[in-house]
């Protein structure tokens, strides 16, 4: 055998080696022992894993999966200096420890060139597979913590990055465990909460300011736990949609607003209540169909029923989502478009979406009394409503200030705690229904 031939065939040997030379968290054990006598003084610790990993391994099969794992590991190495170590984590991850490394904008900036070389596809078995990753990272420092304590911290670190979406580093900080603890709990919580009656839609009315007559009302949910607490529906919603939860509460929540439709009805009574819907939801299973047989089921007439939707679900999906809302309207369901102003809004979306009612978000309006370029911006909005003639309504409103300024602008549907806080349906029937004056123009706080 020639010279040449047999360095070719070491060479491929060695590569093979350094595919298939993924070793295990055994290995890092041996250079951490628990007595902490390790040559490491400081570093960086890393678990990185393939984002949405389940479903590379249920495309592509468990065995193209390993591959997948063993080529991200090379890949991985080839970034690395040395001395560093790259080995496989307990389930799908992979350990990364960058010896000296310990200050985070050079972790954030190696972080980065590890989403970079990722960028590629990797080639396994003739095929490109795309792969996005989530880095989880805790600082080392061999006098404080043990290989346990610190891989548990990018563990806690990993979960955050994963929340925060695909390429994302989260680095660990002391609050973080407690966070993470927070919203598992709130997460074990929320699915009994409505079989356990903690669940309550409150009702906040929506005025016209000139005569003070409610004209609708916006369903707002409450959450009451024992352990918990008062949960704000800013912190739980969004967890309900992370974990799917929200296809089941928006269930709930439609059923009970029907049902409280229904009631009023009975009574004499027929206001229309805006429901906020997620984008999970909307575009879940049959979302149109299950409501219009809520509908059906409570015999209520469809344009009491208005749906509030957000600028920004548009922006991922706005075709499939102006396709359902399109189909909505046209079953005489009314629509609302939520916190106007603040998604990435583009006027053509408001040309085309078929919108009954644009609500200007408060942040807006939070300074209109005092800054001109606020006012002039929502006067702006007023105006661009009324050409495309839609209903517009400024929510967030709090003082009789903002109330005579919109009037004058020529807003006249108003919402907020100028008016009435959200109350449950008994305050509001006992306040608001049957005295539809009630709100006179000094407003009922
Ligand atoms: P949103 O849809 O923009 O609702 C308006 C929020 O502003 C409500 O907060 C309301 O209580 C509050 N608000 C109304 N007027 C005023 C005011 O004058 N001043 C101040 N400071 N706040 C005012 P809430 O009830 O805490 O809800 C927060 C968000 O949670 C809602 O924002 C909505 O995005 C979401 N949410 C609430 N209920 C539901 C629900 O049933 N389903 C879904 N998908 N999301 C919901
Ligand atoms: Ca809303
Ligand atoms: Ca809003």
């Amino acid at each position: 055998m020639n010279i040449c031939k047999l360095m070719s065939q070491c060479r491929e040997i060695q590569h093979n080696n350094k595919l298939t030379r993924f070793s295990d968290i055994s290995h890092l054990k041996r250079l951490f022992p628990s007595n902490g006598n390790n040559k490491y003084h400081e570093g960086t610790f890393l678990i990185i894993e393939i984002y949405d990993f389940s479903i590379i391994k249920n495309t592509y099969g468990y065995e193209i999966g390993q591959e997948v794992l063993k080529n991200a590991a090379y890949l991985l190495n080839s970034i690395v200096t040395i001395d560093s170590i790259v080995c496989r984590g307990t389930g799908d991850g992979i350990i990364v420890f960058l010896p000296r490394l310990s200050v985070w904008h050079q972790v954030n900036s190696f972080c980065e060139g590890v989403f970079s070389i990722f960028k590629k596809p990797l080639f396994i078995s003739g095929k490109s597979i795309y792969i996005d990753m989530s880095i989880g990272a805790a600082i080392y420092s061999n006098n404080a913590d043990s290989l346990t304590t610190v891989l548990k911290k990018a563990d806690l670190a990993l979960y955050k990055s994963k929340k925060d979406g695909v390429n994302k580093v989260a680095f660990y900080y002391e609050e973080l465990q407690e966070e993470v603890l927070r919203k598992i709990m709130i997460c074990n919580n929320l699915r009994s909460a409505a079989s356990k009656n903690e669940l309550e839609v409150y009702y906040q009315p929506q005025v016209e300011a000139k005569s003070g007559r409610v004209l609708k009302f916006e369903a707002l949910l409450r959450w009451k736990n024992e352990e918990l607490g008062n949960v704000p529906p800013s912190e739980f919603i969004p967890i309900s949609e992370e974990t799917g939860i929200i296809i089941e509460l928006g269930d709930w929540i439609i059923r009970t607003v029907c049902r409280q439709i229904k009631e009023w009805i009975i009574k004499g009574y027929y206001y229309t209540v805006a429901i906020n819907v997620s984008q999970k939801q909307i575009q879940g299973y049959r979302f149109l169909d299950n409501l219009k047989s809520i509908l059906r089921e409570f015999d209520i007439p469809p344009n009491l029923v208005e749906i509030e939707v957000t600028e920004s679900m548009m922006v991922s999906s706005y075709e499939s989502i102006a396709e359902i809302l399109q189909l909505t309207q046209s079953s005489g369901i009314k629509i609302a478009l939520d916190d106007f102003g603040t998604g990435y809004s583009s006027l053509s979306y408001l040309k085309r979406l078929p919108i009954d009612t644009i609500k200007i978000d408060k942040s807006f309006l939070d300074d209109i009394v005092f800054d001109s370029t606020s006012r002039e911006l929502v006067s702006g909005i007023i105006m661009l409503g009324k050409k495309l003639k839609l209903n517009v309504i400024a929510e967030g409103v709090e003082s009789k200030e903002q109330v005579d300024l919109l009037e004058r602008m020529g807003c006249n549907a108003i919402q907020g705690y100028y008016y009435s806080k959200p109350l449950p349906a008994k305050a509001i029937e006992s306040i608001y229904l049957g005295c539809e004056f009630a709100l006179g123009l000094e407003g009922v706080r």
